[in-house]
């Protein structure tokens, strides 16, 4: 039984303390404009599936204070009052109703920003109409609906930059009211400008707390934890919603599938841990060799898929070429002081027509027997289906 040679664990390397703080992803935190198409698709539906039960509760809790009002308010007011109640109801039912189904991204950010003004619209109708200070016992519920607004927000898993922007329009959406009012200047709405501040912040903190469970799990769900690459489900969805959605049937595409050779017997010799460097030295590769555009993912054990955004097999292969090429040329560091040199064969296929993705990976895949059969370390590509 061969002993496994030391190779830095991920808590006593140096570089994973960088790793972490890469891992954290402080700008997916702070603005969403990093976001993978589809976590930002995933995180629209999350949001969009809490709107709609907050707007039923509009739509069927503004009503139902009519009565009261109806019966203490002077006949006009009353009226009022109860015709911008019903549209407050009725917003709210449009808005449960639109959001029935996928509302896309920005959709949902609009719904959400409507679902917000609903209440502020109320509470700037009760300074207005109601024409008392809320001190008065029937305007008093009204006082909450600022702060209730601000802490709605953290519902939503919302980034740094969505929460604070929805807390600023609030905020001064409040302040203005207050200030036709002429009570900008007044103790009390000092005070409760300052609660509202403090809900503010708490409600986005929370909403962030969302976002950052919401892109931890979808992370755990998409990317294969050793290399950080897309696993294979994840990578197998990709490529068919761009398919779908982005050229369509006849849409170029070429994959390569690596695999790595004689894997077992690296583990075997070196240990299992020296393997695990491996493939993560493979997959940095990968990434680097890529960063033009093309998608990698860890398709299996030893296997690994390239996605490239474009249909000419020449170009693919001498990309092949040029990652198994380096591969052989750079070996692996191990610890202490070893390395370690690998290769890999490559099987390359690019899509014929309407080809699906499960047929065009299976040329690729019989590509790749090709090149093993061949002696391995080298790349071979499908023949073209007749
Ligand atoms: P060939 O050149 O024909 O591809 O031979 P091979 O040894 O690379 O292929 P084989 O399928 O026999 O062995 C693949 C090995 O990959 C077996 C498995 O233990 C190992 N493996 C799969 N996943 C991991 C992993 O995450 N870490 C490590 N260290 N080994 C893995
Ligand atoms: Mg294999
Ligand atoms: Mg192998």
């Amino acid at each position: 039984m061969a002993t496994e040679p030391e190779v830095p664990t991920e808590e006593s390397s140096p570089a994973s303390l960088r790793e972490r703080l890469i891992r954290m992803n402080l700008p997916d935190l702070v603005h969403g404009g990093g976001h993978a198409p589809d976590f930002r698709e995933t995180r629209a539906d999350y949001i969009r599936r809490r709107i709609r039960p907050l707007a039923l509760l509009l739509a069927i809790g503004l009503p139902l204070w009519l009565p009261l009002e109806f019966f203490l308010l002077d006949t006009p007011d009353a009226l009022l009052t109860m015709i911008l109640r019903l549209t407050g109801a009725g917003a709210g039912l449009v808005l449960w109703w639109s959001c029935r189904q996928d509302t896309g991204y920005r959709g949902t950010l609009w719904r959400l920003a409507l679902l917000l003004a609903i209440p502020m619209t109320l509470y700037a109708m009760a300074r207005f109409i109601i024409n008392s200070d809320l001190e008065s016992a029937l305007a008093s519920g009204y006082a909450f609906f600022p702060a209730l607004t601000v802490a709605a927000l953290a519902i939503f898993p919302l980034t740094l930059r969505e929460g604070a922007f929805g807390s600023v329009v609030i905020l001064a959406a409040y302040m203005a009211i207050e200030a036709a009012m002429g009570n900008l200047g007044r103790w009390d709405t000092l005070g409760n400008l300052w609660l509202l501040v403090l809900v503010a912040g708490v409600a986005v903190w929370a909403a962030l707390s969302q976002l950052h469970m919401l892109l931890r799990l979808y992370r755990q769900a998409t990317r294969d934890p050793l290399t950080g690459l897309f696993n294979r489900g994840a990578l197998a969805r990709r490529v068919r919603s761009q398919l779908e959605v982005g050229g369509g049937a006849d849409a170029g595409l070429c994959v390569l599938l690596f695999d790595l050779d004689w894997f077992k017997r690296i583990n075997d010799t070196h240990g299992h841990r020296a393997g695990d460097r491996v493939l993560e030295h493979f997959a940095a590769l990968l990434q680097d060799e890529l960063c033009d555009g093309g998608t990698p993912g860890r398709w299996g054990g030893e296997e690994f898929l390239a996605v490239l955004p474009y249909g000419d097999l020449e170009r693919a292969r001498a990309l092949a070429e040029r990652i198994r090429a380096r591969l052989g040329a750079e070996p692996v560091d191990l610890f202490p002081a070893d390395s370690l040199t690998v290769t890999a064969s490559v099987g390359v296929a690019c899509r014929q027509g309407d080809e699906s993705l499960d047929a065009l990976v299976q040329r690729a895949d019989d590509a790749l027997y090709a090149a093993k059969t061949a002696g391995r370390d080298c790349v071979r590509s499908a023949p073209v289906p007749t």
